[in-house]
């Protein structure tokens, strides 16, 4: 039931926990954040959630036991009816349906917990509170470590039997590269943050010269983060260039699939690089998309999500104002 209390919302994600309290106007009263547990099991992970909102709320000066509810989005198999998470891939030792928004709603005095996919639920923040306020229909493309997706059509979130929107895992090439789904040619084998790295590291292995792992020392990372593929492009590395011109145009031909099947008034592009590369990567995607539209003369929308790093929590957040 909504009520005009605070509410809580946790974006759950393979590297950090993101918590806000919002009032139910959506403004943020207070957030917290917390690196995701590497180690243990759900427990573990679930105490460092708790951890998270109660900061949140001591920063809205708000009792946590007092919310009218607290919204999750996570990666995995969710289901809201049994309040259980499964097969979260990112999340230490989260195979089996785990009764996540009972033991996180029990650390609360009982407060009611929602449990809704991490990327529809940012699809949805974009579509209530974002770059998609005045459209009716939109794909939300969230662009980082791999692509995820989110539908909305006619207002309402797609969800399919549970497992829409999985857009980075449209084939854009027969026989093509393997993605790290293990199928071949999808999407998100040129385009995922995870896939680019490992095609970088190939090439400087196999004599390729590039300024990408030079940077990554510079900045102390063990990674290639969003902020050093910006910062080789600025560059003008050659290698960097290339993989990012192959990730646009996967990204582009796998998004006007969808667009041939949907027809979208909008597409949203979210997540790591999405927002860091912004306005004018989304250009290139919309240019990349044309030569696939069949509807061409009339393309949707193509546009970068505003809510930025709290959009997920936001969206998460957005569950308990709905039911
Ligand atoms: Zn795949």
């Amino acid at each position: 039931m909504a009520t005009d209390a605070p509410r809580g919302g946790i974006d759950l994600g393979g590297t950090k926990i993101q918590a806000i309290v919002a009032n139910a106007k959506h403004q943020v009263l207070g957030q917290a954040r917390r690196p995701t547990p590497t180690e243990g099991g759900p427990a573990d992970v679930i105490a460092a959630m708790a951890e998270a909102l109660q900061e949140a709320a001591e920063a809205a000066n708000v009792a946590p036991d007092t919310l009218s509810g607290i919204g999750v989005g996570a990666p995995g198999a969710i289901d809201d009816e049994a309040g259980t998470l499964a097969r979260a891939g990112n999340l230490p030792g989260w195979r089996d349906p785990y009764p996540l928004a009972k033991e996180l709603g029990a650390r609360f005095g009982g407060v009611t917990v929602r449990l809704g996919n991490d990327v529809q639920v940012a699809t949805d923040a974009e579509f209530t509170l974002g770059a998609a306020r005045e459209f009716s229909s939109l794909l939300g493309v969230f662009w980082g470590t791999g692509v995820g997706g989110g539908i909305v059509l006619d207002g309402k979130p797609w969800l399919g039997r549970g497992a829409a929107g999985e857009i980075g895992h449209i084939p854009v090439r027969h026989h093509g590269l393997q993605c790290p789904c293990g199928r071949m040619g999808c999407m998100e084998a040129y385009a995922g943050r995870r896939a680019m790295e490992a095609r970088a590291r190939k090439a400087h292995k196999d004599g390729e010269k590039t300024d990408l792992f030079k940077i990554m020392e510079e900045k102390g990372r063990d990674r290639l983060t969003s902020g050093i593929w910006a910062r080789a492009i600025e560059r003008g590395d050659e290698l960097a260039e290339q993989l990012l011109n192959d990730a646009v145009d996967a990204i582009g031909t796998a998004v006007a699939s969808a667009c041939n099947i949907l027809d979208p008034d909008a597409i949203i592009i979210g997540g790591g690089l999405g927002v860091r590369f912004g306005e004018p990567y989304a250009q290139r995607i919309s240019d990349a998309m044309m030569p696939h539209l069949f509807h061409d003369d009339d393309p949707p929308v193509v546009r970068v999500a505003e809510l930025g790093d709290l959009g997920g929590a936001l969206g998460a957040a957005l569950q308990v104002q709905d039911r």
